[in-house]
Formats: structure tokens, C-alpha cells, sequence
């Protein structure tokens, strides 16, 4: 299966523009955001490091993933989806503003930083339909992105049925958005090693939970999530 690179067809380039996407001042070292905009995108406080989302204070651990761990051994998020960074990514994705996409896997690199050692990045794979809608797919414009600062390589082993679920936005509760997704994923091949997930924003963890138990039934040993951001 080709995942496709292309805007209406196009092939896609990245055009840094120099400005700051918030504020028209000059870009600092994030592309596309000024250090003062880069400085004050709201992050979460203490979050937990299974799951990403706010931790009981002085513990490492969400109540949920204190009682069961998720599939997913470790999560970072760069932001808290919150203003400005929803707009940032609806930017991204509804209007196809691919300026952004540099400016939130800078942000995102910068967090993961100093553990950014792994085998293998897996951008969350979208459904056919979505694709052929949206004409690219975020996760893995991110994961592109992220790859060449880390020298991590991609891997394609696992990819979403055909079968199109729903949006997950759609759905009101996490049990619903967790049988959404259940079956959502199949490897294509066997994968080993460490691998990262990548994903533009985590919401109640349903998506990256069911890639994670994709990937370790095809091998791989252990499985992060690196995203944007997480909903507080
Ligand atoms: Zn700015
Ligand atoms: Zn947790």
C-alpha cells in the first residue's frame, strides 16, 4: 500500500516561511514560531508517563494506569490540546496549512529530546476514505519530519483495515472509542526492537492502544507514544 505524499496530487513541500504562525514576529529556533510563542504554548503539568494524561500529584502514574498499564510502555506529549495548539492543528489539518507541521515536530522533538533513541517510528496509519479526503496524513507528516531530526527510520509493518471506523471525535465515551478501534489495525509484517507511535493529538488513548497491541503481537517489544499533543 502507498500512503500518499501529495496535496490534490501534487507532491508536498515544506516552505518555511521565516514568520512565526501566532504573531508574525521572525521564527526562532522552532521553525514557524517565535521563542516567545514557542515558550508560551501551554503544556500539562506532572503527566503521567504511561499514558500522557494528568498524573496524581507526586506519582508517576494516572489513577487508570496506576490500577491496569496500558499497552503502551511510556507516552510523551509535547503540549496540552488547548488554545493556541488546537488551532495550530486544525490549521494543519483542515486547511492544509503544512507550515505547521515543522513548527509541532519541533515542538515535539524538543520534548522528546533527550529519549529519543528507538528503532523504528510508526505514524498512526488513517483510513483509505480519510486520506483520499484529507489528502495527507498528519501522523505521518510529523513522524516524516521527526525522523530526519532523530534519524530514526519509519516502518510501515502495520496499516489500518479498509473497513472505515468512525472518527473517534465522534464518539461520546472511552468504551465506545475502545470498540471502535479494537479491530482498526492489522500488521502487514513482522516488526521487532522498540517503536514509537506517532500521533498529532491523544485524546482518551483508544487509538494508540489498539496500534500498541498491534505492534507487540507482531513482535516488537516495547512501544511508545510520541504526540503532540494530549487533551488535559
Ligand atoms: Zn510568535
Ligand atoms: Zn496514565
Amino acid at each position: 500500500m502507498l500512503l500518499r505524499n501529495t496535496v490534490r496530487g501534487r507532491p508536498m513541500r515544506f516552505i518555511p516561511s521565516g514568520i512565526c504562525l501566532l504573531c508574525d514576529e521572525p521564527a526562532g529556533p522552532i521553525p514557524n514560531l517565535c521563542s516567545a510563542c514557542a515558550g508560551e504554548l501551554p503544556t500539562l503539568p506532572e503527566p503521567c508517563v504511561a499514558c500522557g494524561a494528568s498524573a496524581v500529584p507526586h506519582t508517576r502514574l494516572c489513577r487508570a494506569c496506576a490500577i491496569r498499564r496500558p499497552p503502551v510502555d511510556r507516552t510523551v506529549c509535547a503540549l496540552a490540546y488547548a488554545p493556541p495548539v488546537d488551532y495550530l492543528i486544525g490549521r494543519m489539518k483542515f486547511e492544509r496549512d503544512l507550515r505547521v507541521v515543522p513548527a509541532l515536530a519541533g515542538m515535539l522533538f524538543r520534548a522528546v529530546a533527550e529519549v529519543a533513541t528507538a528503532d523504528w517510528l510508526a505514524p498512526v496509519p488513517i483510513a483509505p476514505a480519510r486520506l483520499r479526503e484529507r489528502g495527507f496524513n498528519q501522523a505521518l507528516e510529523i513522524a516524516r519530519a521527526l525522523s530526519r531530526s532523530s534519524g530514526v527510520r519509519l516502518t510501515w509493518a502495520v496499516r489500518r483495515r479498509r473497513r472505515s471506523d468512525l472518527p473517534q471525535s465522534s464518539l461520546p465515551d472511552v468504551a465506545a472509542r475502545r470498540a471502535n478501534v479494537a479491530r482498526a489495525f492489522e500488521a502487514r509484517a513482522a516488526v521487532a526492537g522498540h517503536v514509537v507511535i506517532v500521533d498529532d493529538v491523544v485524546t482518551t488513548g483508544a487509538t494508540v492502544n489498539a496500534l500498541a497491541r498491534c505492534l507487540k503481537t507482531a513482535g516488537a517489544c516495547r512501544v511508545d507514544v510520541w504526540a503532540i499533543a494530549r487533551t488535559p
